[in-house]
């Protein structure tokens, strides 16, 4: 089992991390994909995976965090990008919901992450919040085709439009406790479908309130296989592949 998407580098985990790795471990799980959400969080993903081959880094500047000197720190996400131990781009994209930073500052460093992307031939990581249409038509413009729009919530017809893209679609603990996505991950096409936890948020349903943390993606993983009418089993394997496509490890 792949957890796609998910903060390590978070300070939540900074106490207990070695007893957090080993119960994703004790549940199966055998990558997880780290990612960063400034240059700070984003070198300590790089660092982790050092120490843990498993964990498997993603670099960016998180919509939220967008600032007048992102511009500038993403020459720092640049060079972090040196390292072959990264697998992916971002966490990047639109939030309009937060709002916390001005939307053409959004949108600027948003097309930054795609370049970096294309030049280094990675997947991006994307965040998208009330903002869909423009995170659609930056893609679009930019003509870049290569990633996964995380923790998805939206209709069918918006992931419609994502995977003709080429965009994968991920699911997060949301999946347990939200019938819309139920019904939307019914009518997807397997091949496109990823997990993840978003640890330390968003925990699933049985672990609500708490927080979240990888080993948690096995009640969603089985929850997502009820939903298909697939063994859990069969479910994993299919999901294995389509990580491993994409981050090409
Ligand atoms: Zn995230």
């Amino acid at each position: 089992m792949v957890d796609t998407h998910c903060h390590l580098v978070d300070p939540q985990f900074n106490k207990d991390l070695d007893r957090v790795l080993k119960r994703a471990q004790a549940s199966g799980i055998k990558k997880i994909v780290n990612a960063g959400y400034d240059p700070e969080t984003s070198r300590k993903a790089i660092a982790m995976a050092r120490e843990h081959d498993w964990l498997l880094p993603a670099i960016g500047i998180h919509p939220n965090e967008a600032a007048d000197q992102s511009i500038e720190e993403m020459g720092m996400i640049e060079a972090l990008a040196d390292d072959d131990k990264v697998v992916a781009i971002g966490e990047t994209g639109l939030d309009y919901y937060r709002d916390f930073s001005p939307r053409e500052a959004q949108k600027q460093l948003f097309r930054l992450h795609i370049a970096l992307a294309r030049e280094r031939h990675l997947p991006v990581l994307i965040h998208t919040r009330n903002s869909l249409d423009d995170t659609v038509s930056i893609l679009e413009s930019e003509d870049y085709h290569c990633g996964v729009f995380h923790c998805y919530s939206g209709s069918y017809e918006q992931a419609r439009k994502i995977m003709d893209l080429g965009y994968y679609i991920s699911y997060a603990g949301v999946l347990t406790f939200s019938r819309r996505a139920r019904e939307t991950v019914r009518r997807l096409p397997l091949d496109r479908l990823l997990l993840e936890t978003d640890a330390p948020f968003l925990a699933p349903q049985g672990q609500r309130g708490k927080r979240n943390e990888p080993s948690f993606i096995i009640e969603t993983l089985h929850h997502a296989a009820n939903v298909l009418d697939m063994r859990p089993e069969d479910l994993e394997a299919i999901l294995d592949v389509n990580a491993q496509r994409l981050f090409s490890y």
